[in-house]
C-alpha cells in the first residue's frame, strides 16, 4: 500500500500557521513512508471563499519547503483537485445514499428550521432537525410548500436512531460515540454544493488517501463521518487528530498573539527552515529535548505515535531564538549570503546602488550572523558597508565622551587618520594602533573607539569595529574620518 496524505485547506483567507502545521505533519508522514502528499482545495463554502487566498496557499507551502506531488496547479492522476470542480461526484454519492435509504431530501424552509431550533432551545433540548422530511408524509407536504415557493431541497443523512460508532485514532486512541445524539445532518446543500462531511470523504476515497491528519476540532464531527463511511461502504483512512495550537495565554492562537500567517513570518525575517523546525515541534517531539532538527531528520523520525494529545503552545520567543540559531549555526554560509543579498536588495532604500555586491556581503556575513535573530534586522545593521552617505549629526559623533569637547574630538580623529595611514590593514593591527594611540592621547580606549565607530559607520551599535574597518578598507575609512573631523569642528 502506498501511503497518501493530503493537505485540504479551505481558501477562506491567508494560510494560518496552525493550519500549515497539519500540512507539515501530513507532509512528513508521506515523506517518511515513501508516499505521496497531495494538495486539495476545499472551496465548497462559497460564502467564505476568498479567491486571492488560493495562490497564497501554494506559495506558503513552497516557501516552507512542503512540496506536494499532486495538486490543483500541477495536476495528477486523481484530479481535479479543487472541490468546486467535482460537484458531480458528491451529488452521485448523495443520490446513492438516498437510493439505498441512508439519506433523504429535506425540503424544509430556513424559517421552519429556525422555529424548530428555537423550540428546542426553549425546551432546553439539543438543537436538532426534527426529521419531518424523514417520513414520507411530512416530506410530501414540505415538498409541496417548497415547490410552490421555488425552493430546492438539501440532502440529509438518515442517522440511525441508536447504536455506537467508534473512532480509532492513533493519537487519541479509541473513542466510542452514541449515535442517538447525532442530528440528521446536511450532506448536500440546496445549491448542489456538498458540506465538508460528504465532500472530504468522497474525495479522500477517490484520491486513495490513506492517512488524514487534521485538527482536533474535527473530533466531534468524526462520528458523522464514520456513519457516512459505513453507508458508502468505504474503509476509513487512518484519522489522526492533531492538538490545537494555543497562544501563551491559553486562548486559541489568533491575531491577538501576533503574526499568524506564514507570509508575516517571512516578511519579519524568519527563515523557512526555522519555521519548519518550530512548527514541527508544536505537538510532536523527537525525544522531548532535541530542539534543532533538520528537515531530513524530521523525515527520518516522524511518526504519528509521537504526536501529543494535549493542546500545544505557540511560543513566539522560542521561534525567534530558533531563527537566531539557524542564522548563526545551521544555514551554510553561502546560503546565508544569498538570503542576505535578497533581503538587502529588497529592503535597502533606493539611494543605495543595486545590484548589491555579493562579494562584500560574503565578507560581512561572518561579522553579523552572530548578532541578528531576524533577517529584517540585517539592512539597518550593515548599510554603512554599502553606502558612503552616512547621516551622522555632530551630537551623535561626539557622544557622551566628547560632548562639549569638539576640539579634542577633532584632534583625536585626525590622530586616528594619521596612524591609519601606515598601519597594516588587518583588524588586529588596527586595534593595536588605536589602543596605543588612546594611551598617547590620554583617552580611554572605549571613548576613542566609540568616536571612531560612529565616524566610520554612522551609528553606535555596529558589527565589531576593527573587523568592519578591515572590510571597509583604508581609503573609505580615511575619507569618513576626515568628513567626521570637519563635521565636529
Ligand atoms: N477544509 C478543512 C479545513 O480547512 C479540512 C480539514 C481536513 O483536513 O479534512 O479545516
Amino acid at each position: 500500500m502506498t501511503v497518501r496524505t493530503r493537505y485540504a485547506p479551505s481558501p477562506t483567507g491567508v494560510p494560518h500557521v496552525g493550519n500549515i502545521r497539519t500540512a507539515l505533519f501530513s507532509y512528513l508522514l508521506a515523506r517518511r513512508l515513501g508516499g505521496q502528499f497531495i494538495l486539495r482545495l476545499e472551496d465548497t463554502d462559497r460564502a467564505r471563499l476568498v479567491p486571492d487566498s488560493i495562490p497564497k496557499i501554494s506559495e506558503s507551502l513552497q516557501w516552507l519547503g512542503l512540496d506536494y506531488d499532486e495538486g490543483p496547479d500541477i495536476g495528477g492522476p486523481y484530479g481535479p483537485y479543487t472541490q468546486s470542480e467535482r460537484l458531480d461526484q458528491y451529488q452521485a454519492a448523495a443520490r446513492r445514499l438516498i437510493e439505498q435509504g441512508d439519506a433523504y431530501d429535506c425540503w424544509c424552509s430556513s424559517e421552519r428550521l429556525d422555529a424548530v431550533r428555537a423550540e428546542h432551545q426553549r425546551l432546553k433540548q439539543p438543537p436538532q432537525y426534527d426529521r419531518r422530511c424523514r417520513e414520507d408524509a411530512g416530506q410530501a407536504q414540505a415538498k409541496r410548500e417548497a415547490e410552490a415557493e421555488g425552493r430546492s431541497p438539501v440532502v440529509r443523512f438518515k442517522t440511525p436512531r441508536e447504536g455506537t460508532v467508534t473512532l480509532e485514532d492513533p493519537i487519541h486512541g479509541s473513542t466510542p460515540f452514541d449515535v442517538a445524539t447525532i442530528d440528521d445532518f446536511v450532506m448536500l446543500k440546496s445549491d448542489g454544493f456538498p458540506t465538508y462531511h460528504l465532500a472530504y470523504i468522497v474525495d479522500d476515497d477517490a484520491m486513495k488517501i490513506t492517512h488524514v491528519i487534521r485538527g482536533d476540532e474535527w473530533i466531534p464531527s468524526a462520528p458523522r463521518h464514520l456513519l457516512i463511511y459505513g453507508a458508502l461502504g468505504i474503509e476509513p483512512p487512518v484519522l489522526a487528530h492533531a492538538p490545537r495550537i494555543l497562544g501563551p495565554d491559553g486562548a486559541k492562537l489568533s491575531k491577538r498573539h501576533g503574526a499568524t500567517s506564514v507570509f508575516e513570518y517571512r516578511d519579519e525575517g524568519y527563515l523557512p527552515e526555522a519555521l519548519f523546525n518550530f512548527l514541527g515541534l508544536i505537538g510532536w517531539s523527537l525525544d522531548d529535548k532535541t530542539e534543532i532538527i533538520s528537515k531530513a531528520e524530521f523525515i527520518e523520525h516522524f511518526s504519528l505515535e509521537r504526536i501529543v494529545r494535549n493542546p500545544a503552545i505557540f511560543n513566539a520567543e522560542k521561534l525567534q531564538w530558533m531563527n537566531g540559531v539557524y542564522i548563526r549555526e545551521v544555514i551554510p554560509e553561502p546560503d546565508l549570503v544569498t538570503m542576505f543579498v535578497d533581503r538587502l536588495e529588497a529592503d535597502f532604500p533606493p539611494e543605495i546602488p543595486r545590484p548589491i555586491d555579493r562579494q562584500l556581503v560574503a565578507h560581512v556575513v561572518p561579522l553579523i550572523k552572530e548578532r541578528v535573530k531576524l533577517l529584517s534586522e540585517v539592512p539597518a545593521y550593515c548599510d554603512f558597508f554599502f553606502t558612503d552617505n552616512l547621516s551622522w549629526s555632530k551630537e551623535e559623533l561626539l557622544g557622551k565622551a566628547y560632548a562639549g569637547r569638539p576640539a579634542d574630538a577633532k584632534a583625536a580623529l585626525g590622530a586616528v587618520a594619521t596612524s591609519a595611514v601606515d598601519v597594516t590593514w588587518t583588524h588586529d593591527d588596527i586595534e593595536a594602533a588605536l589602543r596605543s594611540l588612546a594611551d598617547k592621547l590620554g583617552a580611554k580606549a572605549g571613548d576613542l573607539f566609540s568616536l571612531v565607530r560612529v565616524a566610520v559607520t554612522g551609528k553606535r551599535v555596529t558589527p565589531p569595529l576593527f573587523e568592519s574597518m578591515e572590510i571597509l578598507g583604508r581609503e573609505r575609512c580615511l575619507e569618513r574620518l576626515s568628513q567626521a573631523a570637519s563635521l565636529v569642528s
